[in-house]
C-alpha cells in the first residue's frame, strides 16, 4: 500500500503562496554587493541591500579583513566563554561602546540573535514587555522566547503606550521596547518620548538601532545620539550587517547589562562568536566612520533627492523620515509586477508583501546607500517613471 506524502502539505502551502501572489523568488547575485551589481546576469542599479554607507564592497574593509586573516586565521574555534573570544573581539566592543558613548558593548553573530540574547535575559515569566506593534521579527521572538507577558501597543502611539501601562496592573518587572528606525516604513520611534514615560513608570527602555547604526546620529552613531539621549536608554541592540556593510549583532548599554548577557544571553553562551575577517571589517568600517562624515552626508543627500523626485512624479512615499523609501502600491500583486518591470528597466527593488507587512500594504522597497552615483539615480528614476506610468500607479 502506498503511504501518503508526509510532506503534502507543504506543497499545498507552497502552491497556495504562488496562487497569493506572496511566494518569494529568491535572487542570486553574481557581484560584489554594491550600487551597481549583477543579479541572475543581469547589471542592475541596486536598491535592495541594507548597505547604506557601500562599506560592503569597500577596499578598506577588504583589506582589513585579509590582514586579519593573515595574523588571526578565519573562525573563532568555539563559543566566546569557552575559547571563542579573541583579542580582536574585545577591541571591537571597546570600540564599538566609545563610538556609540555607551559604557559597555557585547557582540553577537547578528542582530536577530542579539535579540534573542537580550530579551530573555532581561525579563522572564511574570514579568510585562510592552512592545511596538510594528517591532521587527527578532524582537518578537525574543520576546516570545523570554516567556514574560507581551502587551503590544499601536505602532508609535504614545496615548496608546500611556493607556496600556495603566492597564497593566500586574507585573513583575517591566521594559519597553521599540525599533529604532522601522525597517518597512522608515519612519522613527520618539524615543524621547518613551524615554519619558520610562521614566515617569520606571519602566526599563530598550531600542533596536539596526537601521539607526551608521545613517542617525551625528556621523552614523544611531539613534540615541540623533536625540541626545546618551546614558538614558538602558539597552540598544543593533546590527553591523546593514550600515556597517559586514555581519553581527551588538548589544550597547550599562555595564551590568553587557555582564549579565555574558552570563545568561544564551546565543552569547551557545553559539560561536563572529569569524575573525567580519570583525576585522567591522573595525575597519569604525575608522571610516570616526574619521569623516562623508559617507553619512552623501546618503542622506541621495535619499533626499530620490524622495523628493519621487514624490514630484506622483507616488505615495508614506511617512519615511530615513533612507528607507516605501513606494506604496497596496496590492501584492501589483507590487511584485512592479518589481518584475523595474528589473527589466535595469532597476533591482524588492516588492515586499505580507508576511513582512500587512495583508493589502504590499509596496516596493527603496534603499539608498552611498554607493549611488547621481547617473544612478537619474537613470533609476526613469524607470520608476515608466513603469508607473505604464502600471497606472501614477
Ligand atoms: C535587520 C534587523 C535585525 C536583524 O539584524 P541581522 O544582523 O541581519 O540579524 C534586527 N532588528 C531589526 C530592527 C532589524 O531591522
Amino acid at each position: 500500500m502506498d503511504m501518503p506524502d508526509k510532506l503534502a502539505y507543504l506543497t499545498e502551502q507552497l502552491n497556495e503562496l504562488h496562487q497569493q501572489g506572496l511566494f518569494n523568488t529568491i535572487r542570486t547575485i553574481e557581484s560584489p554587493m554594491d550600487g551597481r551589481i549583477v543579479v541572475d546576469g543581469k547589471p542592475v542599479i541596486n536598491f535592495c541591500a541594507n548597505n547604506y554607507l557601500g562599506l560592503a564592497n569597500h577596499p578598506r574593509l577588504r583589506e582589513a579583513a585579509k590582514r586579519a586573516i593573515d595574523t588571526h586565521g578565519i573562525g573563532p574555534g568555539a563559543v566566546r566563554t569557552i575559547a571563542g573570544t579573541m583579542n580582536l573581539h574585545n577591541r571591537l566592543e571597546e570600540r564599538l561602546a566609545h563610538f556609540k558613548h555607551a559604557e559597555a558593548v557585547v557582540t553577537l553573530q547578528s542582530g536577530f540573535t542579539a535579540n534573542l540574547a537580550t530579551i530573555p535575559a532581561l525579563v522572564g515569566q511574570g514579568d510585562v514587555i510592552f512592545s511596538d506593534k510594528l517591532n521587527h521579527a527578532s524582537i518578537i521572538d525574543g520576546c516570545r522566547l523570554s516567556k514574560a507577558r507581551i502587551v503590544a501597543y499601536e505602532h508609535n502611539d504614545m496615548t496608546d503606550l500611556r493607556q496600556k501601562i495603566a492597564e497593566t496592573t500586574e507585573y513583575g518587572r517591566r521594559i519597553i521596547i521599540s525599533d529604532g528606525v522601522f525597517s518597512m516604513d522608515g519612519d522613527i520611534a520618539p524615543l524621547p518620548e518613551l524615554y519619558d514615560i520610562a521614566q515617569e513608570h520606571n519602566i526599563l527602555l530598550m531600542v533596536d538601532d539596526a537601521h539607526g547604526e551608521g545613517v542617525l546620529g551625528k556621523g552614523g552613531r544611531g539613534i540615541v545620539d540623533h536625540f541626545g539621549l546618551h546614558g538614558k536608554v538602558d539597552v540598544e541592540v543593533g546590527t553591523m550587517s546593514k550600515a556597517f556593510g559586514v555581519v553581527g549583532g551588538i548589544v550597547a548599554g550599562r555595564r551590568e547589562v553587557i555582564d549579565w548577557i555574558k552570563q545568561r544571553g544564551r546565543p552569547f553562551l551557545f553559539s560561536s562568536a563572529m569569524t575573525v575577517p567580519d570583525v576585522a571589517a567591522c573595525l575597519e568600517a569604525i575608522d571610516i566612520l570616526e574619521e569623516s562624515e562623508e559617507l553619512v552626508g552623501r546618503l542622506w543627500d541621495n535619499a533626499n533627492l530620490l524622495k523628493r523626485e519621487l514624490t514630484n512624479l506622483g507616488f505615495d512615499i508614506g511617512n519615511s523620515t530615513t533612507p528607507i523609501i516605501p513606494l506604496m502600491l497596496g496590492d501584492a500583486h501589483l507590487a511584485r509586477e512592479f518589481s518584475k518591470q523595474l528589473f527589466e528597466h535595469g532597476v533591482f527593488a524588492m516588492a515586499i508583501a505580507y508576511p513582512t507587512v500587512a495583508h493589502g500594504k504590499a509596496r516596493i522597497r527603496v534603499m539608498n546607500t552611498a554607493a549611488h552615483t547621481q547617473t544612478d539615480l537619474e537613470e533609476a528614476l526613469h524607470a520608476f517613471e515608466s513603469v508607473g506610468k505604464a502600471l497606472r500607479v501614477i
